[in-house]
C-alpha cells in the first residue's frame, strides 16, 4: 500500500507555523488543531523542519515556562524524515519506529503535500490485513 491511498482520505492541507513564531504561539495552534505537531515554514509550503509537542514538553522540563517565549527555530528538528505519496506504507512504519517520531511531512518537488501519523499507517495496515484475512478465509471454505 502506498502513501498516496492515505492522503486520499484524510483533509488536505497541512498545518504550519512560521519558524519565528513563539513557542507559546505553536503551542495554542497544536491545542486548537488537535494536532501533535506542526510543520515549519516560512511560506507554508517548503519544510524547513517539525516541531513535536515532545519537543515542547522536553525544554518545559529542561529550561522551564521560559521556552514559551523563545522561537519555535529554537527548538524544531531540522533533519527532518519525509517520504512522497509514493512511498510504501511499510517503509514509512519503518523510518518511524526506528527513528522514534510519529509523524512524517509528504513532500514532493520540494512542495509539502501532506502528513501522515504513525495513527493514519497503522489504520490503514490493519484494515488491509482484516481484507486479506476475510480475501483467505473465503478461499479456504471455498466461497
Ligand atoms: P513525534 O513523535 O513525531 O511527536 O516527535 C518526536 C521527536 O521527533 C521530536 O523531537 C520531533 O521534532 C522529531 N520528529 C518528528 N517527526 C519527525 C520527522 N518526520 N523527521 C525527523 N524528526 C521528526
Amino acid at each position: 500500500m502506498l502513501v498516496q491511498s492515505i492522503l486520499k482520505g484524510k483533509s488536505a492541507g497541512v498545518v504550519t507555523i512560521r519558524p519565528d513564531a513563539t513557542v507559546s504561539d505553536a503551542s495554542k495552534v497544536l491545542a486548537e488543531k488537535h494536532i501533535g505537531s506542526l510543520v515549519v515554514s516560512e511560506d507554508g509550503t517548503t519544510a524547513q523542519g517539525i516541531l513535536s509537542e515532545r519537543d515542547i514538553v522536553r525544554e518545559l522540563a529542561r529550561i522551564g515556562s521560559g521556552c514559551l517565549e523563545k522561537s519555535v527555530e529554537h527548538y524544531m528538528t531540522r533533519d527532518l524524515v519525509t517520504c512522497t505519496s509514493q512511498s510504501s506504507v511499510e517503509d514509512v512504519l519503518t523510518q518511524m519506529t526506528e527513528g522514534r517520531f510519529r509523524h512524517v511531512p509528504v513532500v514532493e518537488d520540494d512542495q509539502l503535500v501532506g502528513i501522515v501519523t504513525i495513527g493514519d499507517l497503522v489504520k490503514a495496515q490493519l484494515t488491509e490485513l482484516a481484507m486479506e484475512k476475510n480475501a483467505l478465509e473465503g478461499m479456504i471454505m471455498g466461497h
